[in-house]
C-alpha cells in the first residue's frame, strides 16, 4: 500500500513506479484555468489504460500522487479480472471541484488526454460528471461515460447491480449446493443507485431482503416498491443472515465489524470493502465467510463505459456482465485449491492473464 504523506524526491517516486511497474506518469500543469493534474498509466499489456477522472481537493500534492497511483493500479486488475482488453489508468485533478472548475479547465485536461494519443481513456468519477466529459470530448476522443445521446451508455448501476447479483449466486453454488437466491436472507447496506436494483432482482428471485441506509428516503422508496425489512445502522454486522451485501461505502469489512458477522457470504458493490486487503480477506476466510472480491463483481461500470467504445448497447453491456459468475466460480476453486483467500487468488489470476497475453504480444 502506497501511504507516504511526506514530500517526495524524484528518487523515492521512481523507486515507488518501481516497485509496481507503472508505465507512465504525467504532471499537467495549466497556468490560465489553474489546471494541476496527474495521470497514472500503470499497465497497458491489454489495452488502452481506462480510468475515470478524479477531482479533489487534496491537502498536499503528495496526496494526489499517491491516491492516482493507487487507484490507476486497480484500475489494471479490475480489468484483468473482467477479461476486459483494457489497461489500468487514472486521472487526477487536484482542487474543489465546486470552486475551481471550469470549460477551460476541462478541455485544458482534454488537451493532455489527446496528447498520449489513446494509451489513456478518461471517464467520470468522484468530482467530475457527464457535462465534464462533454468538454473533455470537444478536445479529444478519448473519453468514455457521455450522455446517451452523445452515444454514451448512461447509468451504469444497472449493469453494476447485475454483476453483483451474479457474483452473489457464483458464490450460493458454492455455500449451498445451488445457485437459488430464494429463500436466503440478504442484507443489502446502502440502497442508493446499485443497492436499489440489487434489491429489485433479489425480490423478483425470491430472496428475503432486508435494507439498511443512512438516507431515510432511500429506505421509505424501498419499502413502498418491495416487501423488504429495515435494519438499524448500528446493527447491520450482527444480522442473523445468509449474504450480506455492502452496497455504500469502502471499509465496512474491518477489525470491529468482522467478528460480528453472522452470515456465510459477503457480496457487494462498494469498492474497497476490506479496510486491510491482506489482514481482513484472511480473517474472513479463517470465520469460514465466503468473500466476493469487489474488484470483480462491481465491475459492471466499467464493463459499461467499455462497452461504449464499440458503439454502446445495453444488451451487450449486460451480457459481458455475464461473464462474472464464471471467474468468481473460477476464483472460489482457485482459492480452495490454494487455500488462499478469495482476494488473493483474484489477484493472482488478473496478474495471470496479464502475464499470459504480454507473452503473446512478445516479438519473436
Ligand atoms: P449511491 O450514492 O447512489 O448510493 C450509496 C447509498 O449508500 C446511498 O443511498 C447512501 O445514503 C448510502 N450510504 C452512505 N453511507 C452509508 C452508511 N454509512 N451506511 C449505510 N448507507 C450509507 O452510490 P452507488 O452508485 O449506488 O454506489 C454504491 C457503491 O458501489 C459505492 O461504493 C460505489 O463506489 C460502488 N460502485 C458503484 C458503481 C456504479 O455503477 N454506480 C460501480 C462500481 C462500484
Amino acid at each position: 500500500m502506497l501511504t507516504e504523506t511526506k514530500t517526495e524526491t524524484a528518487g523515492v517516486l521512481f523507486d515507488k513506479l518501481n516497485q509496481y511497474d507503472y508505465e507512465q506518469i504525467v504532471f499537467c500543469q495549466d497556468k490560465a484555468t489553474g489546471l494541476k493534474a496527474i495521470i497514472a498509466i500503470h499497465n497497458t499489456t491489454l489495452g488502452p489504460g481506462l480510468g475515470g477522472t478524479r477531482m479533489y481537493h487534496y491537502n498536499n500534492e503528495q496526496e494526489a500522487i499517491t491516491d492516482v497511483l493507487r487507484l490507476s493500479r486497480g484500475m489494471t486488475y479490475k480489468a484483468a479480472i473482467s477479461g476486459l482488453n483494457l489497461g489500468g489508468a487514472k486521472a487526477v485533478i487536484i482542487g474543489d471541484h465546486r470552486k475551481l472548475k471550469s470549460e477551460a479547465l476541462m478541455r485544458k485536461f482534454g488537451r493532455f488526454v489527446e496528447n498520449l494519443h489513446g494509451k489513456y481513456i478518461t471517464a467520470e468519477d468522484v468530482g467530475t460528471t457527464t457535462k465534464d466529459m462533454e468538454y473533455i470530448n470537444m478536445e479529444t476522443s478519448h473519453v468514455v461515460g457521455l450522455p446517451e445521446i452523445m452515444g454514451g451508455g448512461g447509468d451504469p448501476s444497472p449493469v453494476t447491480a447485475y454483476g453483483v447479483f451474479l457474483g452473489m449466486k457464483a458464490c450460493a453454488k458454492e455455500v449451498y449446493g445451488n445457485d437459488h437466491l430464494d429463500g436466503k436472507k440478504v442484507l443489502v447496506e446502502g440502497v442508493g443507485k446499485v443497492g436499489g436494483h440489487l434489491v429489485e432482482m433479489l425480490v423478483a428471485e425470491g430472496a428475503k431482503v432486508t435494507v439498511a441506509d443512512i438516507n431515510e428516503e432511500a429506505i421509505h422508496e424501498m419499502v413502498r416498491r418491495f416487501d423488504v425489512g429495515v435494519c438499524a445502522l448500528d446493527k447491520t454486522h450482527e444480522q442473523d443472515i445468509d449474504i450480506y451485501s455492502p452496497c455504500a461505502l469502502g471499509a465496512s469489512l474491518n477489525d470491529e465489524s468482522i467478528p460480528q458477522l453472522k452470515c456465510a457470504i459477503v457480496a457487494g458493490a462498494a469498492n474497497n470493502q476490506l479496510a486491510d486487503e491482506t489482514r481482513h480477506g484472511r480473517m474472513l476466510m479463517e470465520k469460514g465467510i465466503l468473500y466476493a472480491p469487489d474488484f470483480l463483481i462491481n465491475a459492471g461500470g466499467l464493463i459499461n463505459v467499455y462497452t461504449e467504445l464499440h458503439g454502446y448497447k445495453r444488451e451487450i453491456a449486460m451480457s459481458r456482465a455475464e461473464n462474472i459468475y464464471q471467474v468468481a466460480r473460477d476464483i472460489i476453486a482457485m482459492a480452495k485449491n490454494e487455500n488462499i483467500p478469495t482476494y488473493a487468488a483474484a489477484n493472482k489470476m488478473a496478474e495471470l492473464r496479464i502475464e499470459a497475453i504480454a507473452g503473446v504480444k512478445r516479438t519473436f
